[in-house]
């Protein structure tokens, strides 16, 4: 996943306007680690108050220029104003998801908002959209044009032309949006639910160390939180159904009730702020500049994934039902809290792969090595811890990204579960790097085992893909930092791209020669055996198109709460119908796992864009040598062609120069049908 800047909601930049941080813009390059002084909210405000007023001065100068129109009176200020946005709106929306210290997380929030209503106020601002669009670019260089065309069509988006009463309701529409954003996060984030286990005996069949790191307090009860390291091992092995149901219930109601009307809310407002800018739909109006085009083709193309994996979805699930049968005589039917565990059944049985077996070879800190290990051989960079930079909680590591011996990025790794921390995986941006004036800063924010001295932090195999997958997120961002422009740095490319880079990155963690280099046993040292890859690869293949299904599920939802009329969306009518034309398994009652779907808000419509970016991704991978994926060569072409361009160039436009052809499906659909 990626933490998107609101920038790009507000302007429709694309996706991720991963925009910067870098002090008084006139003061040259601006490397210092971004919470360098932030000791107290109150700092933090200030300094982040004082790049909000520097912005504002910029935009009186733009607005101010007498005389003729020039990259230098008018696209250098804007570009500037956006540096100072980038920084505050990605540093605050960061630090209101992990700071530990509540009173940071609610400054954060409030800067959140200085930033955001900023942000509309630009978009909506007719004098810069006039000044902007006066401007002769036809001799500056392509990315200049492309920036200036990009950014013409984002003012039109965010509908600047409107009549002025129109753009005012567009602003406090927007100004409302961010609030109601930030209370869905917070309801998800503080909702701290937990399920409590009587006797330690209902926890047969999970992981011995699973349940060393859960002791029975002075009554012998013993409790579980919902947070991934929790729920997931207990779905996937508890032998208690009991348990597992309510696992499972409990998890699917992480901010229910209150998001219910939250949600509700959210689709009313973006349908609303659609209308206004003429659009008839928020799906129709969020889809008019992704790589997919309309709401229409969206459907479109969830349908063809849906007929795509139908035939293999049904035929994996007569085999965990059969395997349920085994159990359980006569059953016929397998519930949503059972797919998990027996699917993992049906592994061991048929593929003769147990996913606790593989863990012992991926320690959370050998893993994190080896990932480093790869991608320095991949893109031709290095990373060096360094000590002393400021973070926000003790236990977040910070890196410097080298080059050819040069510091070209600094990252922080945040990755393990703590009280009131985000609790999904992400990257977040913290600032865009320019050219000669500031290096990127990004950030990744995962919940993964370990970081306890006492704890090896064993991971399974989709622990690894993770790290993986946000990693990718985290050098697409580091690599593309170097542009002239902030508006066109970073992931700044089109939303339903975003995902390819991540996506593709986990390929490199079931290829058996990289596992090898880093997959060692913990404790003896061994390396994971050839022949276990294999069979966790088989395996892999098992369950994963009703996962697709799955994923179609969520993908459908996103669209169609946001493609019609808000008066007529029942939310939870919607998740029970989608779930019974794409599931096998029936709906649960009493579940809502829309009120902690955090990409309601922050994807709102598109969560297609995992699907669309994988059939991209696949396309891509495709074109690397299956027998040697650490070859430099076709690394380094798509690390030029597809990463360091950030959006400089339609996203199309980067995949078509890497494959030398537009992307097609058959990558997509090879891998769809493998067995
Ligand atoms: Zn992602």
């Amino acid at each position: 996943m990626k933490i998107r800047n609101f920038l790009f909601v507000v302007a429709l930049a694309s996706s991720s306007l991963a925009l910067g941080s870098a002090a008084a813009a006139d003061t040259g390059a601006t490397n210092a680690p971004f919470w360098t002084g932030m000791t107290d909210p109150a700092r933090f405000e200030r300094t982040m108050d004082g790049r909000i007023d520097h912005a504002r001065s910029l935009l009186a100068t733009l607005l101010n220029v007498k005389g003729a129109r020039s990259i230098a009176n008018t696209l250098r200020p804007y570009d500037d104003i956006l540096l100072e946005l980038d920084a505050v709106s990605s540093q605050a929306q960061l630090i209101q998801s992990v700071h530990p210290d509540e009173r940071m997380r609610q400054t954060a929030e409030k800067i959140s908002q200085k930033a955001s209503a900023l942000a509309t106020d630009l978009s909506l601002n007719r004098g810069v959209f006039d000044a902007l669009s006066a401007l002769d670019v036809s001799h500056a260089d392509a990315e200049t044009r492309y920036y200036m065309t990009r950014t013409l069509r984002d003012f039109r988006l965010a509908g600047v032309d409107k009549d002025e009463a129109t753009r005012k309701r567009i602003k406090e529409l927007r100004d409302e949006l961010v609030l109601i954003g930030q209370e869905f996060d917070r309801n998800i984030r503080t909702d701290l639910r937990t399920v409590t286990v009587a006797n330690a005996s209902e926890l047969e069949g999970l992981p011995q160390d699973f349940v060393s790191r859960h002791k029975p307090d002075a009554k012998g009860a013993i409790t579980l939180t919902i947070d991934y390291p929790d729920s997931l091992p207990v779905l996937s092995f508890a032998k208690n159904e009991g348990l597992r149901k309510r696992m499972y219930l409990e998890y699917n109601n992480r901010g229910y009730p209150k998001n219910m009307e939250v949600l509700d809310k959210m689709i009313a407002r973006r349908a609303e702020l659609a209308k206004l800018i003429g659009y008839s739909s928020w799906a129709d109006y969020i889809t008019a500049d992704k790589m997919v085009g309309s709401a229409a083709q969206a459907s479109t193309f969830i349908d063809r994934v849906v007929a795509a994996s139908g035939p293999k979805a049904m035929r994996e699930y007569e085999t965990i039902l059969k395997r349920k049968q085994q159990d359980v005589p006569g059953a016929t039917v397998v519930n949503a809290w059972e797919r998990t565990f027996y699917a993992e059944l049906v592994r061991q049985s048929s593929y003769d792969f147990d996913s606790q077996s593989v863990r012992p070879y991926f320690a959370f800190d050998r893993v994190k090595q080896g990932l480093f290990d790869v991608t320095s051989k991949l893109f031709g960079v290095s990373y060096r811890p360094v000590r002393n930079v400021p973070v926000w909680d003790k236990s977040v590591e910070a890196y410097e990204l080298v080059e050819n011996g040069r510091v070209i990025g600094r990252f922080y790794l945040d990755m393990h579960p703590r009280k009131d921390k985000y609790n999904h995986a992400a990257e977040f941006p913290i600032r865009t790097g320019v050219a000669g004036r500031q290096i990127p800063e990004a950030s990744l924010i995962c919940n993964l085992p370990g970081g306890d001295p006492d704890d090896p932090g064993l991971m399974t195999h989709d622990d690894v893909e993770t790290f993986f997958h946000e990693f990718g997120h985290l050098v697409h961002a580091l690599v593309s930092g170097r542009h002239q422009w902030i508006g066109i740095g970073g992931i700044s490319t089109e939303q339903d791209f975003v995902e390819a880079p991540s996506q593709m990155l986990e390929e490199w963690t079931r290829d058996t020669n990289t596992l090898q280099t880093f997959a060692r046993q913990y404790q003896t040292n061994e390396a994971i055996p050839t022949a276990l890859v294999a069979r966790m690869r088989r395996a892999s293949e098992f369950g994963k198109a009703l996962n697709v299904r799955q994923q179609m599920v969520y993908a459908k939802l996103s669209l169609s709460i946001y493609d019609r009329d808000p008066k007529s969306v029942d939310t939870t009518a919607m998740v029970k119908d989608l779930v019974g034309k794409y599931l096998p398994t029936p709906y649960v009652e009493g579940t809502h796992f829309q009120t902690s779907f955090g990409h309601l808000d922050g994807y709102s419509a598109v969560y297609y864009t995992y699907m669309w970016s994988l059939v991209i991704a696949k396309d891509m991978f495709s074109q690397f040598d299956a027998g040697n994926l650490l070859a430099p060569g076709v690394a380094a072409k798509y690390r030029n062609a597809v990463l360091a361009p950030g959006g400089s160039k339609p996203a199309a436009t980067l995949v078509t120069d890497f494959l030398g052809r537009p992307f097609g499906f058959k990558a997509w659909e090879s891998w769809l049908n493998a067995e």
